[in-house]
């Protein structure tokens, strides 16, 4: 996977690269295509057909599930929070598309999980909401250990539910800082989410989530994102998407410039992908 070294001035001289798992996979862009091949192998396993999970409306999770099960051959179920609204979202959209079946379900019951699924034939098989969960930890584990990262002092991700961190915490070295830049306001089970996943495999590396750069919530995009947005691909050539990885490298830049790293630190950023989010603006807001 290719690794982009950042050259500008936004990032105060510190030694910051970018794994670029954004670029695996233009559709199951980046680590959603890691966090889902456990369950589809599972699921396959287990001679089931149809695979069912949750997700809103600008769900990267419903559009890579989508996509993951056509290719398995699979059927797929997305259970999508809020009723049925008049204009598919661009993400929604293309996960109809890949032949995804979109139920809507009420604010209220979508955090009725067992509620829902008793409406549903036994052998579906389940994926959480997001993709969290032990395979889904295995598969974010994968992201490092293939790709050498052993230089690095720290690595740096987005954090929606935590599942991916949790892969990278139990693939780190010693050596290594795993922080977590949370995209949701207010999520206070985030680190607790997180030590349970670890807990099954073991590993009690310590490992720290900063809960100040959501820019108002999950999907939330000021001016002042979008504006970040488009100096960064300016001075660096790196997309980045509104919801997850803008906001992370935003988080970076101003931990760089706030001295929070040493001059000798060597920062891995993980690009986790979610471009396809950004359909969802209106044209010409994105310089790229
Ligand atoms: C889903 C997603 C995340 C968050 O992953 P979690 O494992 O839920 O924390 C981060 N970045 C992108 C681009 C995503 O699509």
């Amino acid at each position: 996977m290719p690794i982009q070294q950042l050259q500008s001035h936004l990032f105060n001289g510190v030694y910051a690269d970018v794994l670029r798992i954004d670029t695996i996979h233009p559709i199951i862009s980046g680590n959603k295509w890691f966090k889902l091949k456990y369950y589809i192998e599972d699921c396959k396993q287990q001679q089931r057909k149809t695979i069912a999970t949750f997700g809103g409306t600008y769900s990267n999770h419903i559009v890579a599930t989508a996509f993951a099960c056509k290719e398995a051959g699979l059927n797929s179920i997305g259970i999508i929070r809020g009723e049925t609204i008049k204009f598919l979202s661009h993400t929604l959209q293309d996960a109809a598309n890949y032949g995804m079946k979109l139920q809507y379900v009420t604010r209220d019951l979508f955090k009725n999980k067992q509620a829902i699924q008793q409406h549903f034939d036994n052998n579906i098989y389940w994926i959480n909401e997001g993709g969290y969960g032990i395979k889904g930890m295995k598969g974010a584990a994968d992201i490092v250990a293939l790709s050498a990262t052993e230089k690095y002092t720290h690595i740096i991700a987005a954090c929606g539910t935590g599942t991916m961190l949790a892969g990278l915490i139990t693939t780190a070295k010693p050596h290594q800082n795993i922080i977590g830049i949370s995209v949701f306001k207010n999520n206070h089970s985030l680190e607790t989410d997180i030590k349970s996943l670890l807990k099954t495999v073991h590993c009690s590396k310590p490992f720290s989530v900063n809960h100040h750069y959501h820019f108002g919530g999950y999907a939330k995009h000021p001016k002042e994102l979008i504006y970040w947005m488009n100096e960064l691909y300016s001075a660096e050539k790196l997309p980045t998407d509104i919801v997850y990885t803008a906001k992370l490298l935003f988080a970076v830049k101003d931990l760089c410039n706030n001295h929070y790293f040493n001059k000798q630190d060597k920062l891995l950023i993980i690009h986790s992908g979610g471009l396809q989010g950004n359909l969802s603006l209106p044209l010409h807001t994105l310089s790229f």
